[in-house]
């Protein structure tokens, strides 16, 4: 039975076409469970019914149309309850409600189950039977089970328009919802990043005019040329190396390429109007079809041969694209995972905005395009990238919300907001060069993050009072092995040199979890778990050693280093750095045969367990800093790139603004130096309850340093803590954010939260 479901999950998700993966698997589960009817009614949230979309057993006419009311009925009721309901004989039941159309007059068993996705009623499956019977606990079991591993697959569908669930705000708009991930607003077009062409994410597009047909054409037969020249040279370069038999398959694809058929069969769909890659799809998943259906096995196969060259053609199809688009002067980047990459490549050519299909929004893509200034979108319901390049769109980095070719009058609502925030940008530029004083008169130190990308340099000028943490991973991951000593020495000089008069804190290599080395994988079950930070740094105390030594040379002349240790959770993991720092601080001292400057030492406190034991830690290091980004989801226990649960990742929970009290109070008893290097201390809501806990310094990416100053300007420590001791007496997240962003824009800050002022 698990094998068998397996299968139909597969084959369901395998399929592109969401009617067609219905009308299959209502099939298999009736036969599977051999049953006399299966169907699948999909809810239509506008009109508040379930639709009966697919059956095996129900009249076929009714498919399509038959509706039944969320609150009519036993399909209803399995949708209000969402749990499966089981009846022996449904046409007894007082829920039961004729549909004459359906003809289900001799079925008298029914189970249904509904289809949930991310807690939300999808729609609901049903099996029936003419004996009257209860279903037994395999069957119940089967068809909860199936239903589960379907939602997913009929989310994507729907996200991807099969079946219309774009909220519309117009005929042309569409507007789908993911993971706020950096502030701000753009208009401007997609481009697409499309890193794998796959046929199951083409989506049907008609060209706008008749005039494109020959062009098309020619593209396409471009692709052909090109798909063929590759074969030649892939058999070419195998001969020596496989038998000649396993060259077979070349010679096929290339014989179907040369075949009048195929080619042929695709112009015609041009012709009708089709754009290159969808003509291909709809012929490719034509022939598809035909050989599955067939008896032989053999035959079946070469179902997924044709499948495989349809995508070798759109390889070429996409690429040439690729080559022939030029940027425009501003554009949005759309991509299944925009990675740090990206975002560093772009970011000079235009790049207004990111939307992310993957990721959330303390991914590092979500902080670099924080640090970048670039709005971003994470955690999109993936919808197939090639309907989006080229599009106009509107990105909301402050509600997460993407609209997708807006109308005009959204244009222009968005253009007035688009102006509005580069005023108040202006405006808090005034603030640069001015203390990060409160109205009465408290000073806090505005730092900065830095090393997620080359350029900081510029950031000397943000009006940040030094680094408060300096990430050297990214120096390490852009290589090819581990960087020497005298190469981290340069990099480490460059910084500490254009930041000379004001302290720079280096963090210790903090790699593992989401950030991997290429020449050094760590393949792990739970990597935020893992070996990560200091627990790979002092397994390897080469590296460790190596890298403190690397620091204090680069130190010599500017005196301005500090150095931090991440993810520490226990008192001898400080020792043991500790110890490893100071080997490499008399080695330094005997080779130039001086004294050289020993930097401060301190913890970031991320793991929860730190919290417990702060006056042992105390005793050991200069200061603490607090990653926030960390210490929520170690708290929480949500991991922080998982788009699935961004909704529990929230650093405004109680739990969180607690333990950071907590830790405030307690540095402040242990007189300990405290700062907080989190996404939250750039956030304005943060930053001013981190004021009002007494951290004495907040770091944050260069973007974020004026408008926090010009905050802290704006306020007054008094203001912050009666804010903080509400938010401390509330219960949960919700009301914390409900009740800071009424005080924010009480305070007139309202403008830093949402687009406008
Ligand atoms: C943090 O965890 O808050 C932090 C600053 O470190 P990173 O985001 O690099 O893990
Ligand atoms: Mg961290």
């Amino acid at each position: 039975m698990l094998a068998r479901l397996r299968r139909i999950v597969l084959e369901f998700s395998q399929e592109a076409d969401l009617q067609r993966a219905l009308d299959r698997l209502v099939t298999q589960v009736k036969r599977a469970i051999n049953t006399d009817c299966c169907s699948v009614y999909l809810a239509d949230y506008k009109s508040q019914s379930f639709l009966l979309k697919a059956s095996d057993g129900l009249a076929k006419d009714s498919l399509g149309h038959t509706a039944i009311g969320f609150s009519e009925g036993l399909i209803g009721l399995v949708g209000q309850r969402e749990e499966p309901i089981n009846i022996a004989n449904a046409q007894l039941h007082p829920h039961f409600k004729l549909a004459p159309e359906v003809k289900e007059d001799d079925l008298k068993a029914f189970l249904g189950t509904p289809i949930i996705h991310q807690r939300k009623v999808l729609g609901i499956l049903t099996i029936q039977q003419k004996q009257a019977r209860t279903f037994d606990e395999d069957e119940e079991a089967f068809l909860v089970t199936l239903s589960a591993q379907l939602s997913g697959a009929i989310a994507n569908a729907e996200a991807r328009g099969m079946v219309g669930k774009y909220s519309e705000i117009s005929p042309w708009t569409k507007q789908l919802t993911g993971i706020a991930g950096a502030a701000g607003v753009a208009l401007a077009k997609a481009i697409v990043c499309q890193p794998d062409a796959d046929l199951a994410n083409i989506a049907l597009i008609k060209m706008p005019n008749q005039q494109a047909v020959e062009q098309e054409k020619q593209r396409f037969y471009q692709a052909v040329v090109k798909t063929r020249a590759d074969f030649e040279l892939l058999s070419s370069q195998l001969g020596n190396i496989v038998s000649d038999d396993s060259l077979d398959i070349f010679e096929m694809y290339k014989h179907l390429l040369t075949s009048a058929s195929l080619g042929q069969e695709i112009n015609e769909e041009i012709s009708k109007g089709w754009r290159a890659e969808s003509a291909l799809k709809l012929i490719i998943d034509r022939y598809v079809v035909q050989f599955e259906a067939l008896d032989d096995i053999y035959i079946r196969e070469r179902g997924s041969d044709i499948r495989d060259l349809g995508n070798r053609i759109l390889v070429n199809l996409l690429q040439a694209q690729k080559q022939t688009k030029d940027l425009p002067e501003s554009f949005i980047l759309v991509a299944e995972e925009v990675t740090a990459s990206m975002l560093a490549q772009y970011q000079h050519q235009g790049l207004k905005a990111i939307v992310s299909f993957s990721g959330s929004n303390n991914s590092h893509a979500a902080i670099l395009a924080r640090a970048l200034g670039v709005p971003a979108i994470m955690g999109v319901e993936s919808i197939p990238l090639s309907q989006l390049d080229q599009q106009m769109m509107i990105v909301d980095g402050y509600s997460g919300e993407l609209f997708i070719s807006p109308n005009e009058a959204l244009q222009a609502e968005y253009q007035y907001l688009i102006a509005e925030e580069k005023a108040l940008t202006e405006q808090v530029r005034t603030v640069i060069d001015l203390p990060c004083i409160t109205q009465d008169g408290y000073s806090i130190d505005l730092l900065l993050n830095a090393g997620l990308a080359s350029g900081f340099e510029q950031s000397s000028h943000c009006g940040a009072q030094g680094i408060g943490l300096y990430r050297t991973e990214i120096p390490f991951m852009e290589r090819q092995s581990f960087p020497t000593e005298q190469e981290q020495a340069k990099l480490y000089q460059q910084v500490l040199t254009a930041f000379d008069k004001q302290p720079v804190t280096m963090r210790t290599l903090d790699v593992g979890g989401d950030k991997a080395l290429p020449y050094f994988p760590i393949e792990e079950e739970n990597p935020f778990l893992g070996w990560r930070g200091i627990r790979i740094t002092l397994d390897h105390p080469e590296i460790f050693l190596l890298q403190v030594r690397a620091m204090m040379r680069a130190n010599i002349n500017t005196h301005n280093l500090e150095i931090m240790l991440p993810m520490i959770a226990s008192v001898t993991e400080v020792d043991e750095a500790i110890s490893l720092i100071n080997q490499a601080y008399y080695e330094l001292c005997a080779e130039f045969k001086h004294k050289i400057a020993k930097p401060k030492v301190g913890i970031m406190l991320e793991v929860p367990a730190v919290i417990f034991q702060l006056d042992k830690l105390a005793e050991r290091v200069d200061f603490f800093s607090v990653g926030s980004n960390d210490l929520t989801q170690y708290l929480l226990a949500v991991d922080r790139n998982n788009a699935r649960v961004a909704s529990l990742y929230d650093s405004y929970n109680p739990a969180v603004l607690n333990a950071l009290n907590m830790i405030a109070q307690q540095a402040k008893q242990h007189s300990i130096t405290l700062s907080l290097c989190g996404e939250l201390a750039g956030d304005p809501a943060g930053a001013i309850l981190l004021l009002a806990m007494g951290y004495d310094k907040l770091s944050m990416n260069p973007h974020n340093i004026a408008r926090i100053k010009w905050i802290i300007r704006h306020i007054s420590r008094q203001q912050a803590q009666t804010i903080l001791t509400h938010v401390l007496s509330l219960n949960t997240a919700k009301q914390v954010h409900s009740y800071l962003k009424e005080q924010l824009d009480q305070l007139g800050f309202g403008g830093f939260i949402r687009a406008g002022l």
